[in-house]
């Protein structure tokens, strides 16, 4: 068994299949979704019938959650508001309903998954330090728990206190627990544009994140031919 964990896909479509690419090239049988499959870039329709193609375990994101509603946006900043009006408009309702029904908190085998933290999942809030990952740790009751949200890998350890680490490849131990952060397929924030998903493997104990390399430049194309913000073209190529 060798899953995939991949999330904040955010409509790329050609980070997307560039990370299903390499997945498959690394024998995967099992992938599991952290959410944010929409929102900021130009594919969200086409990434959500990959997605949902996979008939795997999914979390709902906060871009998945205000897609798929119909009030006004709340919480948002000007540039990710104008790609969620946008990518309104090019949902229909069918993957409407599907956004609408992803839960937020899910339980796969062994593990946790939660788009952004356990404490709070609904609120959105971000894990950038210990002490928020303190609090996920709270209510967590499995050794590992993925997460996303942040854009930017990173592991955090509780083992008495609460440790960070760059991720890279983590040996699990069960005295431990794992609140790991897979990074972005789509969008990736730590200043690194290659696209982030993460390998576990169950019989071995290891979690192991991958970087790759995706056609930038067409995503970047779509996205100003789509009429959205340059700004969302320009920062996939800054990696934040
Ligand atoms: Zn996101």
């Amino acid at each position: 068994m060798r899953f995939a964990i991949f999330g904040d896909i955010h409509a790329n479509l050609e980070a997307l299949q560039a990370v299903m690419a390499d997945a498959e090239a690394h024998g995967v049988t099992h992938y599991v979704c952290l959410g944010d499959v929409v929102g900021y870039n130009a594919n969200p329709h086409e990434c959500l019938e990959i997605v949902r193609s996979l008939d795997c375990p999914v979390v709902k994101g906060n871009h998945d959650e205000q897609a798929s509603m119909t009030d006004d946006l709340t919480g948002f900043n000007p540039l990710a508001e104008e790609a969620i009006n946008w990518t309104r408009r090019q949902l229909n309702d069918e993957d409407k309903q599907w956004l609408r029904d992803l839960k937020m908190v899910r339980q796969v085998r062994d593990f946790t998954i939660v788009h952004a933290t356990l404490d709070t999942p609904h609120k959105w809030g971000y894990v950038f330090n210990q002490l928020d990952a303190a609090a996920s740790f709270n209510y967590q009751h499995t050794t590992l728990c993925f997460y996303g949200h942040t854009h930017a890998p990173r592991a955090y350890i509780r083992e008495g206190s609460v440790k960070s680490q760059v991720l890279d490849k983590l040996s699990i131990e069960p005295s431990k627990k794992y609140f790991i952060n897979v990074g972005s397929v789509g969008q990736p924030r730590d200043g690194d544009w290659h696209a982030a998903y993460c390998l576990y493997y169950p019989d071995k104990n290891l979690v192991e994140l991958r970087r790759i390399e995706y056609d930038i430049w067409t995503a970047q194309d779509k996205i100003v031919a789509a009429g959205l913000p340059q700004r969302l073209a320009d920062r996939l190529a800054l990696g934040k």
